[in-house]
């Protein structure tokens, strides 16, 4: 996810913790060092102390049949799913959960029982925008309509389900075993939300040149099984904006829309032949081996589409077929506005295909970029794990930016005359290549972005900025330009540890995302080194990929792996709020004490003379003096020059010598200059 959360959201979180930013103490040397064992959970037969997935590591799957179609005059989605649950757990379950998403958009929602409004200032002054979107709350009516939930029998037998807010129970007619399955079917439906003004995760949009043909980016639109783990149990946490935490499955779907409009969707098309023209198969054929680009759909014949459809919607459906395997979800995108482009990107032995739809609106960015940053970002992140799915999709819609297995939507446009400014450009690069990138994070490996956000968009944000630099030189990264801002951050008293759960984060943006970037940057060009670095985290990527690890399992992965302890840097920059601030409090040259009174005497006596005097050495110097008036007094101490060479010490300064080992002695003539810097740690970090 790129766009920010509502601001409302934010704010809630803001007020409700504002008291809870105490300064802190810091903590004294030993403690920086000390072994994270306290913090780590205790490894054990499914969490390994390496970092490894544990010898009885389990985890459930879940595989969805959906049938699903598109009402475009009413927006609204209608749809039959099959589900089958397969108990991969050792403990027996009594019930299942499933996430229902959309009921977060119900008018009695906890999302809206939860969130404020933006303070009204002493104006009295409310934006539109905030107007806006209270008004649209209370007109939308969304949330499912859950027609039934039954078995998967024939005949169907309804079964017992309780709805809490996001979240449905489904009562099992009989506990299920482990290693059992149970499959049932629920049948449901939903307004799809307009996101044309106040812009969330998934709806439809309307551009302003041309009301009448939507472009809708699907997600979270059928209801999801809960994930169980061994560390939670059911991840019951209720939807109120945070991302998701998701189980895998393989995904048959059908989706039936009007019969000029395209869908684009995770997984493979099943059916070409069915809802392609023969050009259009012949295209996508030619460009399966193309090194640019190649559209299956021009933007001239997308044009003609929404305007032939202007005229009067064109009768007839088509149902367009997707496979999916070993996903953890499953979104879409659809509109007769899409033109569609795609090229073949040489991915270890196999053609993964990187394809772009977007309306002529998008124009003529989108033809001249998405591609190749989805291509490229199949490359750069390609270099921690090989991107096993068959497809990666940029869909352009009225989303901000966010991602789905293959799929992801962006929203970034040129003027409407074509025309865009730099910041655009490098705007529209930079969150395809973060969209895509969260194929790896957390659709490979299954973070639980909704309790760890770092996980899911630092580790994210991180490699988008490593694959960056391969685009071209100095590429504007965000998180580079940031810097300045995110120590700023770190040095208030707003900063977090980056262990901090999801709906606890006050600043997500500068915490889950830039401070996270900022560490890893560290660790990799700084602590470890670049082929250390990316041994290990290759090694996390690897053990991780298709399974659900936790933050020990990452830092535990990044000390086995890179075999360097690295419990202080962990310490220090992900359980404490501390930033990087060192002082440098004194400079010291030192000087080599030879004992050669040769040498030493002269510099006794430079020092000497070059001492300040004290003002009563001063004043007493001119004062008379008794041994003046009484020559008689004077004896051998007073003529004695304590800076002269005697005999004695040079025969001492011999001994000396005698008595030194040859390496003691070439030691004697070292001629570099050594100096101490005095540091004080002010800002904590290690
Ligand atoms: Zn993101």
């Amino acid at each position: 996810m790129c766009t920010r959360l509502p601001s409302p959201f934010l704010l809630l979180l803001l007020l409700g913790l504002s008291g809870a930013a105490s300064a802190q103490e810091r903590p004294d040397g030993d403690a920086l060092f000390r072994q994270l064992d306290g913090e780590l959970p205790t490894p054990g037969p499914t969490r390994a102390a390496s970092g490894a997935p544990g010898h009885r590591y389990w985890q459930q799957q879940v595989d969805y049949r959906i049938e699903a179609s598109l009402d475009e005059e009413k927006h609204r989605i209608t749809g039959r799913e099959r589900i089958d649950y397969r108990n991969n757990s050792p403990d027996v379950l009594r019930y299942l959960w499933v996430q229902l998403d959309q009921n977060t958009e119900a008018k009695d929602s906890e999302l809206l029982r939860i969130r404020t409004t933006d303070p009204v200032g002493e104006e009295n002054e409310k934006s539109y925008r905030e107007l806006g979107y209270e008004v649209f709350r209370q007109s939308f009516a969304g949330g499912y309509q859950i027609r039934s939930v039954t078995t998967a029998s024939q005949p169907p037998q309804p079964l017992s389900h309780t709805i809490r807010g996001t979240m449905l129970r489904v009562d099992l007619p009989q506990p299920l075993q482990p290693g059992g399955r149970f499959s049932f079917a629920i049948a449901w439906s939903y307004a799809i939300r307009d996101i044309s003004v106040h812009s969330t995760r998934t709806g439809y949009e309307l551009l302003e040149q041309d009301p009448k043909n939507a472009i809708y980016t699907i997600a979270h639109w059928y209801p999801r099984l809960a994930a169980y783990s061994e560390r939670h149990g059911w991840h019951v946490h209720n939807y109120v904006g945070e991302e998701f935490s998701l189980e895998f499955g393989d995904f048959v779907v059908r989706l039936d829309a009007p019969v000029d409009v395209v869908v684009a969707a995770t997984g493979e098309l099943q059916n070409a032949a069915e809802v392609l023209s023969p050009a259009q198969r012949a295209r996508l054929a030619q460009a399966r081996a193309a090194k640019e680009p190649v559209f299956v759909i021009t933007p001239a014949e997308a044009k003609a589409a929404e305007e032939a459809a202007a005229k009067g919607r064109p009768e007839g459906r088509r149902t367009w077929e997707f496979h999916a395997k070993n996903v953890r979800d499953f979104a879409w995108a659809a509109s007769r506005k899409y033109a569609w482009d795609a090229m073949g990107v040489p991915v270890g032995e196999r053609t993964v295909m990187a394809m772009s739809y977007y309306p002529n609106e998008a124009e003529p960015l989108w033809s001249k970029y998405s591609t190749h940053a989805v291509a490229h970002t199949l490359e750069g992140y390609g270099r921690y794990l090989e991107y096993p799915y068959p497809v990666a999709l940029s869909c352009n819609g009225g989303v901000g930016g966010m991602e789905h297995p293959m799929i992801s939507f962006q929203r970034a446009r040129p003027e409407p005359d074509g025309t865009y400014s730099e910041r655009r450009k490098y705007g529209l690069i930079s969150v395809i290549i973060h969209e895509v990138g969260h194929n790896w994070f957390p659709m490979i490996v299954n973070n639980d972005e909704r309790r760890w956000r770092w996980m899911d968009e630092g580790f994210n944000s991180f490699v988008q900025q490593v694959t960056e630099g391969y685009w071209e030189k100095e590429y504007p990264s965000r998180n580079s330009a940031r810097r300045e801002r995110i120590l700023d951050y770190m040095k208030s008293s707003r900063d977090q540890p980056i262990m901090t759960n999801t709906s606890l984060l006050r600043e997500g943006g500068n915490n889950a995302y830039s401070k996270v970037t900022l560490a890893l940057t560290v660790l990799r060009e700084a602590v470890l080194g670049r082929e250390t670095f990316d041994f290990a985290f290759r090694e996390y990527c690897r053990r991780w990929a298709f399974k659900r690890p936790y933050p020990g399992d990452f830092f535990r992965t990044m000390e086995d792996a890179s075999g360097q302890d690295l419990d202080w840097f962990f310490r220090g920059w992900f359980f404490t709020a501390d930033h990087v601030d060192l002082a440098i409090t004194g400079v010291r040259q030192l000087e080599l004490d030879t004992r050669d009174p040769e040498i030493e005497k002269p510099r006794a006596k430079a020092r000497e003379d070059k001492r300040p005097r004290r003002l009563r050495e001063l004043r007493n110097a001119a004062q008379p003096k008794r041994v003046d008036r009484h020559p008689s007094l004077r004896d051998y101490y007073d003529e004695f020059d304590e800076f002269a060479v005697t005999p004695t010490d040079r025969k001492d300064y011999q001994k000396l010598l005698e008595g030194l080992k040859p390496h003691e002695r070439r030691l004697l003539k070292l001629q570099q200059r050594i100096y101490v810097v005095d540091f004080e740690n002010v800002g904590g970090l290690p």
